[in-house]
């Protein structure tokens, strides 16, 4: 399990075994619910919430996981397997 820091706000992100983001309220310490996702753009931004703080994050994982699978498909039917 890979476990990260942000710099702002001391908020640390977890990746779950399943590949999720899990969250953790930076006043609380709460696991944080996800509020809002947004991949429109190709990026996978997401807004968490923790509702007994009623603390909102933003964070921006950088290129959507599926973006990168579907570039990855791609590429690999470039080749020709036959
Ligand atoms: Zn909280």
């Amino acid at each position: 399990m890979a476990i990260v820091k942000e710099a702002a706000g001391a908020v640390v992100k977890e990746v779950a075994a399943h590949g999720e983001w899990r969250m953790k309220c930076p006043k609380c310490t709460q696991e944080m619910d996800l509020y809002e996702k947004d991949t429109s753009s190709g990026r996978d931004m997401r807004t968490y919430v923790c509702r007994p703080c009623k603390e909102y994050v933003d964070v921006d994982n950088g290129v959507a996981l599926w973006q990168v699978l579907h570039d990855a498909n791609d590429k690999a039917r470039e080749k020709g397997s036959g």
